[in-house]
C-alpha cells in the first residue's frame, strides 16, 4: 500500500497514537510487575512466598499491595508507578490522555515522551510534590 510507504512523513493519526501509547503503557506495566515480583521473591520466604507467587501470577495490582507489608521503598515506588499507569490507561480510553488531571491543561508532548504515564502537567506535579513534602514534614513535628 502506498500509505505504508509514506508512513514516516505522515503525522500519526489519533487512533495510531492511542494504540502506540497503550502498548507502551502496558509494556511498562508488565516490566514493573516483573521487577516487583523478583524483588518480592528476594524478601519473602515460607508460607507467604507461596501466597505471593499465587497472587502474582494474576499479574494484578494486589501483588504490590502485598508488598506493602514488606515495606520496601523501591516497591512502593513501583506501586505508585503502576497506579499512574492504570490512570493513564483509563484516561487513554476516556480520551482525556495528555490532559492534566488537576487543571485540565494539556501536558506537553516532551513531558509525555519522557513520562508516558504522566497524568499531571509539570506545574501541578511540582505543586503536588511540594504539598506532599510539606504534609510529611508537618507530620513529623
Ligand atoms: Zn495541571
Amino acid at each position: 500500500m502506498v500509505k505504508k510507504a509514506l508512513k514516516k512523513e505522515q503525522p500519526e493519526s489519533d487512533a495510531a497514537r492511542k494504540e502506540r501509547l497503550k502498548k507502551v503503557l502496558i509494556q511498562r506495566r508488565e516490566d514493573i510487575v516483573k521487577e516487583s515480583k523478583s524483588e518480592i521473591r528476594k524478601y519473602v520466604s515460607g508460607e507467604k512466598k507461596q501466597l505471593v507467587e499465587t497472587v502474582m501470577d494474576d499479574g494484578d495490582l494486589s501483588v504490590v499491595d502485598l508488598a506493602e507489608d514488606i515495606n520496601l521503598k523501591q516497591l512502593s515506588t513501583h506501586r505508585e508507578t503502576l497506579l499512574k499507569i492504570d490512570t493513564a490507561l483509563r484516561k487513554l480510553s476516556e480520551g482525556t490522555y495528555g490532559v492534566c488531571d488537576e487543571c485540565g491543561d494539556e501536558i506537553s508532548e516532551e513531558r509525555l515522551k519522557i513520562l508516558p504515564f504522566a497524568i499531571f502537567c509539570r506545574d501541578c506535579q511540582e505543586e503536588r510534590e511540594m504539598k506532599e513534602k510539606m504534609e510529611k514534614e508537618e507530620g513529623t513535628l
